[in-house]
């Protein structure tokens, strides 16, 4: 048969969480104090919040969603890596990829995550230290060997830890090569909104790819990890969402059922607090503004500390720091060796991943001159 989704027949719903739903769909006058309910800390069913998941759905696919009605399910995880999680573990049973494509350089948790799902990681090349840029070359090279059905991770933007994301060309060549070869592409969303400040901006490369899903009927499907932690500030209370958009000849409701679950088994149902507090931010008007312009503040200020850090690099080191500035969201990949980073931390208390990677979101206008003072000693 070769390397195909196994056929998702629709499970019968879980008992007790079933029941709920049940009870939640039933509009018996005499069911009463529905409001006080939703204040309380009763269980979310195993699936999340509809209105939550309905809400991050148009966060992420904008007007994209409307058309993702009849062959899409969303979850709500635990938080986004409770989505990358999720969707390892659905794929490695259901897609069963010989392998999944992850980023070198990437987020720690990728490799751990597809590791503990069974399946076999590759890497393919992502950034050049010698150009300071995207290596689109060695990517495109070493996604070139991958199998139909083999699953790549992309994250939809600011990658962490480079800071450097494709441009508008690359992601087409990705998404042609991604179709040509019927790849299965998982987008982790962890920063929509801090790359530029423009929330729909920074979801173009997911919703350019969707459309391509819709369009070919080959598609083998694509999954979005999405996660509230960054653009929400509410990084312990494990917001996120898992959409799958499944391919057109299986059932929706039987994957959905698939992804239930392995909800059920592993932690039965999502956090309702962090949630409701998205919920109520999207859904009034003028709260929504707010967010919107907190998360221009947040992008600029770090677009600013990044220009500051560039020109004080270069006043200390006599080099050329503009990748830093070039860069975009939380983190830049300074390049700096592990050797350099640990005397940052042991003589000047300048904390780096051993990487080299710097968190914007620690600089302000107190401590940046400071911080290229130190950098520049560990430099000569
Ligand atoms: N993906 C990426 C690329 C990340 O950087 C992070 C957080 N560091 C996550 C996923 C997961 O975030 P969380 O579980 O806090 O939502």
């Amino acid at each position: 048969m070769g390397k195909q989704y196994l056929d998702l027949s629709i499970a019968p719903a879980d008992t007790a969480f079933g029941l709920m739903a049940e009870f939640d769909a039933d509009p018996h006058p005499s069911k009463a104090k529905e409001r006080l309910r939703e204040t309380t800390h009763e269980y979310l069913g195993i699936a999340g919040s509809p209105t939550f998941i309905n809400l991050a759905k148009d966060i992420v696919f904008g007007s994209v969603a409307s058309r993702l009605q009849d062959n899409s399910t969303s979850i709500q995880p635990v938080s986004g890596t409770g989505a990358n999680h999720l969707a390892a573990t659905f794929l490695a049973c259901h897609l069963r990829p010989s392998h999944v494509f992850i980023p070198a350089p990437t987020w720690i948790n990728h490799k751990s995550i597809w590791e503990m799902a069974g399946v076999s990681v590759a890497e393919y090349s992502y950034y050049s230290s010698v150009t300071k840029e995207v290596d689109i070359v060695g990517m495109l090279n070493a996604l070139d060997c991958a199998e139909p059905n083999d699953v790549v991770i992309l994250q939809a933007c600011a990658h962490n830890p480079t800071g450097v994301d494709l441009s508008k060309y690359q992601w087409m060549q990705v998404a042609d090569l991604d179709r040509r070869k019927k790849l299965f592409v998982v987008f982790d969303s962890a920063y929509q909104g801090f790359a530029t400040g423009d929330v729909d901006g920074d979801a173009w490369a997911v919703r350019q790819f969707t459309e391509d899903v819709l369009a070919f009927e080959t598609h083998p499907g694509l999954c979005v990890a999405q996660s509230f932690s960054k653009n929400f500030g509410l990084y312990s209370e494990r917001v996120g969402a898992l959409h799958l958009i499944v391919p057109r000849h299986l059932s929706v409701q039987g994957a959905r059922g698939e992804l239930m679950a392995i909800v059920r088994a592993e932690y039965s149902n999502p956090p309702r607090f962090g949630a409701s507090i998205v919920e109520t931010i999207l859904l009034d008007q003028d709260l929504r503004a707010q967010w919107e312009a907190d998360l221009d503040t947040m992008s600029s200020r770090i677009r600013r500390m990044r220009c500051e850090l560039r020109q004080r690099l270069e006043k200390e080191t006599q080099q050329d720091w503009a990748y830093v500035e070039t860069q975009i969201g939380m983190f830049s990949y300074t390049g700096l060796t592990c050797e350099q980073v640990s005397r940052l931390r042991n003589e000047f208390h300048v904390y780096l991943l051993p990487s080299g990677r710097l968190s914007l979101c620690g600089l302000n206008d107190g401590n940046v001159k400071y911080v290229a003072y130190a950098i520049g000693e560990v430099m000569k």
